[in-house]
């Protein structure tokens, strides 16, 4: 069988070429609508106190805390929007609802359940202290306080505290272009019946979905031919309006398989094999300074590596930092045999029992089968040097969803 010239890298060999060919994309500005799931790209300081007055916590009375229970006469109301001018005297109380501010002269508000209102008086039957369900000037952010940093994920939370501030836009990195391309003469649109020998894309699909689940845009290069000259053309088209580039098949070492010449005549490839299962023949190059990943047919290969080096790139390109899935130790819950030579990824349900962490595969491990990673939520990492794992014993699960 004759071998492929590309070296065999290790995995953790092959992710840092990735990494050192992924930089974070320049900066947009980009309005409060369009922010989420965005990595910011810039320091967000507060210019105003939040909030910007004292304001009520509670529904219910203005009042001087050291007036204590009893009757107190009515003289006004203070709602939210707006400032009355009305002062709050000893024996005085005004009624307030949630987010009003604080009249002069008051110091504390009475919650309307611990009060009787009647007749323009009204009784405290609990004292409180001063400055009770009062939110104090700054007390969620005081002015020249940093609110949000460079280089955090913004989420509802942080989208929120942006519009409080008055923000209308913020520099954020963009979502990076990925442009998708499917190879093989084998294969059919999945609305197209399929003749003798033809199969339907799959990856392409569930790549641009995996795609949009790491923050990137897709650019949808539909299916190319086994012909020099047709992914020739899509590979140029598709990286022309696009910051990144991901084919499927044609890597391995059949005679159509025809990505890695063709990447290596108009790029730089940096490797075209990694040690690793499923997922071997991944090929990653560079065309005019954009990664171009060539990932391995068979479906489950395809979103393995895209998991292992598409992820970890497209992560970086949008400034995050954070990038990396959990690993936890788990506990087999049965036997595994693997391969003893390379790196093998074992699609996997871990689940928690009693509070320990157990994991069972998904049953057969073939790399077409993509019901191996339906449901899965870990991949286990299992090292090269032995050829099985036994039940019980611990191993490395990099957890893809919440267990
Ligand atoms: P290749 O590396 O091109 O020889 O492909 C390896 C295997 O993956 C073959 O069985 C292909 O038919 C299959 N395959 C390649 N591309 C796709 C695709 N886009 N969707 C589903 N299966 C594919
Ligand atoms: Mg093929």
């Amino acid at each position: 069988m004759p071998e492929s010239p590309y070296p065999l890298l290790s995995v953790a060999d092959a992710l840092r070429v990735v990494l050192t060919h992924a930089a974070p994309l320049a900066p947009v500005q980009r309005p409060l609508r369009e922010l989420a799931g965005r990595v910011l790209a810039e320091e967000v300081v507060a210019h105003a106190a939040l909030p910007p007055f004292a304001a009520a916590a509670k529904d219910g009375y203005a009042v001087v805390a050291a007036d204590g229970a009893g009757w107190r006469r009515l003289i006004g109301e203070q709602l939210a929007g707006a400032v009355t001018d009305v002062t709050v005297v000893p024996g005085a109380v005004v009624r307030i609802t949630t987010g009003a501010p604080l009249p002069a002269g008051a110091d504390a508000v009475v919650m309307i359940e611990r009060t009787v209102e009647h007749d323009e008086r009204v009784q405290i039957t609990e004292a409180v202290t001063a400055g009770a369900d009062v939110r104090p000037v700054g007390s969620d952010l005081a002015v020249g306080q940093t609110a949000l940093r460079s280089g955090q994920c913004l989420g509802p939370a942080e989208v929120g505290l942006l519009a409080s501030l008055g923000y209308t836009a913020a520099w954020v990195y963009p979502a990076p272009r990925v442009a998708v391309l499917s190879t093989g003469d084998e294969l059919r649109e999945p609305g197209d019946a399929v003749g003798p020998g033809q199969i339907r894309d799959s990856n392409r699909f569930s790549l641009m979905a995996a795609v949009h689940e790491a923050g990137g845009q897709t650019i949808d290069l539909g299916v190319a031919r086994d012909r020099p000259g047709e992914l020739t053309a899509r590979v140029s088209a598709g990286l022309h309006g696009a910051d990144v580039l991901v084919t499927s098949g044609g890597v391995s070492m059949g005679q159509l398989d025809l990505l890695k010449p063709l990447l290596q005549m108009h790029g730089t490839v940096h490797f075209g094999r990694v040690n690793m299962k499923p997922g071997k023949p991944l090929t990653f190059a560079t065309i005019a300074g954009k990664p171009v990943f060539a990932l391995p047919g068979f479906p489950v290969s395809s979103l393995v590596s895209f998991e292992l080096f598409v992820r970890p790139a497209l992560r970086t390109m949008q400034g995050d930092r954070n990038w990396a899935r959990p690993r936890v130790t788990v506990q087999l819950e049965h036997d595994i045999r693997h391969d003893p030579q390379r790196w093998e990824y074992v699609r996997a349900v871990v689940r928690r029992v009693d509070g320990a962490l157990f994991a069972a595969t998904t049953g057969s491990q073939s790399s077409g089968r993509l019901l191996s990673l339906v449901g899965a939520n870990a991949l286990l990492e299992l090292p090269p040097g032995t050829a099985a794992v036994m039940a019980g014993s611990p191993v490395t699960a990099m957890l893809l969803a919440a267990v």
